[in-house]
């Protein structure tokens, strides 16, 4: 377990499509650590293979109040509904935040570090965090959906208003 480097953006490992794994071993359940680790160190919801510089399609998240984390081995969306317009951000990007649209519903598949196929729907910010990380595994970047960027200023007085 190690706590790895963010890439930050423009990188060509970002922008491009990561492969699928194609084997259960080691390597993956170092990947997987390695990205929670790294993860909770620059505290992020969400983080993607590629964002530590590996082009596989491997990311986690983080679900819910009870912050579960949800690994995804080459996740694939099954169904979408709805839209939501949010406010998002990104490792790769710091200081950057914008408000993007994404469906407010999705079905997933993936495999768990064990092989395991699972599904799973999530909704809201959950299903939000997910698409974003699986956008990043297709080399598809935040910067690209941001409908209006939202400045330090916006965002300090959105965390005022939240914490009265
Ligand atoms: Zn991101």
């Amino acid at each position: 377990m190690a706590i790895k480097k963010v890439i930050e953006h423009p990188a060509q490992v970002l922008s491009t499509p990561c492969a699928e794994v194609t084997e259960i071993n080691d390597e993956l359940i170092t990947l997987l650590d390695d990205l929670y680790d790294t993860m909770v160190e620059y505290d992020g919801v969400g983080i993607a293979a590629p964002q530590i510089d590996i082009g596989l399609r491997v990311a986690i998240v983080e679900l819910g109040e009870e912050r579960d984390i949800l690994e995804m081995v080459n996740p694939t969306v099954i169904e979408t509904d709805g839209a939501e317009i949010d406010i998002e951000g990104c490792l790769s990007f710091p200081g950057l935040y914008g408000e993007v649209e994404r469906p407010s519903y999705v079905k997933i598949e993936a495999c768990d570090r064990e092989g395991r196929v699972y599904e799973l729907e999530a909704g809201g910010f959950d299903a939000r965090a997910i698409l974003h990380e699986i956008d990043h595994l297709d080399g598809v970047l935040f910067d690209s959906k941001i409908k209006r960027v939202i400045t330090a200023e916006e965002l300090e007085e959105m965390y005022a208003n939240e914490e009265e």
